[in-house]
């Protein structure tokens, strides 16, 4: 039996274990995928502990993707763009980072609820490990325009070497900016999690789709609820990019592709 964990802190709310052995039992493999509750500035000596317990592949949530991509001896092109790895393995003794959070994203708005990101005007509020992943696959869908606002504006900015349509605010800058009003608004901040909502005003969400890549148990998270309550046309949470990253990164490690749609069902009728 093969052992997989994720590490990051908080994690006692991570559904991987069970999407992992979901997509497992689906294709006949058996694995062990455990969650490892890891601080900020421990991961290095986590991981060699899980290796030395014959772990063979990681996933990674926050605060740790950019610690992670530190530590990796060779990274995918998805990982490299990204400078944050989500997705661990170990080869030949290596130790391979990757990133499937950006291509879970889109695959999720795109197959799973028919979106695209063409011509569109997205906002990304965060610009933390999340945010690394996801500006790539998002310029891949041609959007008109991509605005990223972030608590340190220095995050967001460094995001804009990545392409010119990409612009960069603080919060207090943004609230005076004109570039409203947005078709997409993705919340990438960790504020959900925590249960509190960043600094954000009704007018930039008035007839948008609000994307939150957290989510919550059996209800919206205070996101979604406060984009609903402010004019959005629709809402969704990060159920289904999480579904999605992970078979990514299953076909990875097990070299077979698994039904997401089974387990996206499953999660969210609370049958697994
Ligand atoms: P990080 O810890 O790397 O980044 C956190 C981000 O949230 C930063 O931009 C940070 O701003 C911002 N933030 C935190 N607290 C506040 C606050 N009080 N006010 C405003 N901004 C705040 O986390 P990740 O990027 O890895 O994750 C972000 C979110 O995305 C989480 O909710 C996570 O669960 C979700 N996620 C979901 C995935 C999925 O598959 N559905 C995959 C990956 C992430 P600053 O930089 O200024 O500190």
């Amino acid at each position: 039996m093969k052992l997989f964990a994720v590490f990051g802190s908080p994690i006692a709310h991570s559904l991987s274990p069970q999407i992992h052995e979901a997509f497992a039992a689906q294709c006949n493999i058996r694995i062990c995928y455990e969650k490892i509750l890891t601080q900020k500035g421990q991961l290095k000596e986590q991981l060699a502990q899980f290796k030395a317990n014959q772990g063979v592949g990681a996933n990674i949530t926050l605060p740790l993707k950019q610690e992670a991509f530190a530590l990796c001896d060779k990274l995918t092109i998805r990982a490299k763009e990204a400078q944050a790895v989500n997705t661990l393995y170990w080869q030949e003794n290596e130790l391979w980072g990757d990133n499937t959070d950006g291509e879970g994203l889109a695959r999720d708005l795109t197959k799973n609820m028919g979106l695209s990101f063409q011509d569109k005007r997205i906002l990304i509020l965060g610009a933390g490990g999340a945010t690394l992943g996801i500006v790539g696959p998002l310029l891949a869908g041609n959007p008109q325009s991509i605005v990223i606002v972030n608590r340190h504006v220095e995050k967001a900015q460094a995001l804009c070497v990545r392409s010119p349509l990409i612009s960069a605010y603080s919060f207090e800058q943004f609230e005076s900016s004109h570039e409203t009003p947005f078709d997409m608004i993705i919340n990438a901040t960790s504020c959900s999690v925590q249960n509190i909502l960043a600094p954000l005003l009704p007018r930039w969400i008035n007839n948008s789709i609000a994307i939150d890549l957290a989510y919550m148990k059996n209800q919206k998270t205070p996101f979604q609820q406060w984009a609903m309550d402010n004019g959005a046309t629709q809402s969704h949470d990060g159920l289904g990019m999480l579904v999605e990253q992970a078979a990514i990164g299953f076909a990875l490690w097990h070299h077979k592709m698994p039904d997401t749609q089974d387990v996206l069902r499953k999660l969210r009728q609370g049958r697994l």
